[in-house]
């Protein structure tokens, strides 16, 4: 079991490490699976020694071996951070399917967080990706077929009545393709009553967030990325859903 939950990490590293890749070069458009990863800064190439999850960035003490421009700290964090999510789900639930389904989830919703984060977009080859993945596994994880695809219709048909109310009001666009993608995603996992839960945890982020950021004369906040709070409350409710649920139900009888 220790060794299961060791190799899933040292998996979930080098996935965070291309799950790097995947946030620099979708928004811009570039080739993900082509070339090899180059220093942003001078060009040069980074040979595969200089590229290995986490222990390159401390063994270069977190600068470019040609040009000594640093590494920003993202890169070792979302290694760090995917080899902790994928752990502590054959940790949960063993290296099982489950645990598959889980990761997939929780990767994608790390990634898709940090682009909308950094760019207001959400690509669609993730959003898309996750839900062929998520009704992949349905069978044997989270809520089965049926409610994955029910969920995948709700999640994704109440943002996109959301939006179309939002914008016939006020003549502008509320949230856009991307959100609509990725709540027909994140019901896939979670089903349909879930994916109505992880839209009011995300629009309570969003709100607290707003909150803190005024309090903190945070510059910057016109616009808000409202995919990266879907993403956390996502988190959220797959991680502590369940027990919030029973605790609700269980203060109403
Ligand atoms: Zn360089």
């Amino acid at each position: 079991m220790t060794l299961a939950i060791a190799l899933a990490a040292v998996l979930g590293a080098c996935l965070g490490s291309f799950g790097n890749v995947l946030v620099h070069r979708m928004p811009r458009d570039e080739q993900v699976a082509r070339g090899r990863s180059r220093c942003p800064s001078c060009g040069m190439q980074i040979a595969w020694f200089d590229n290995l999850p986490v222990i390159s960035w401390l063994l270069l003490r977190g600068r470019c071996r040609g040009c000594r421009a640093p590494i920003a700290w993202r890169y070792p964090l979302v290694e760090l951070a995917s080899a902790a999510l994928a752990g502590a789900c054959v940790w949960i639930h063993g290296p099982t399917l489950p645990a598959l389904w889980a990761f997939v989830f929780l990767y994608l919703l790390l990634i898709i967080g940090l682009i909308d984060w950094a760019h207001m977009i959400i690509p669609h080859g993730l959003t898309v990706s996750g839900i062929v993945l998520g009704l992949a596994l349905a069978p044997w994880a989270g809520p089965g077929l049926a409610d994955a695809i029910l969920g995948l219709l709700v999640g994704g048909g109440v943002v996109l009545a959301l939006s179309e109310g939002y914008r016939l009001a006020r003549g502008q666009a509320g949230m856009g393709g991307g959100d609509v993608m990725l709540m027909a995603m994140v019901g896939t996992f979670l089903g349909p009553w879930a994916a109505a839960a992880v839209l009011a945890a995300g629009a309570l982020l969003g709100t607290l967030f707003v909150v803190i950021a005024r309090a903190g004369r945070v510059q910057g906040t016109a616009k808000l990325p409202f995919g990266t709070f879907l993403a956390g409350g996502a988190a959220v409710i797959l991680a502590w859903g369940e027990p919030v649920w029973a605790w609700y139900l269980g203060l109403l009888t």
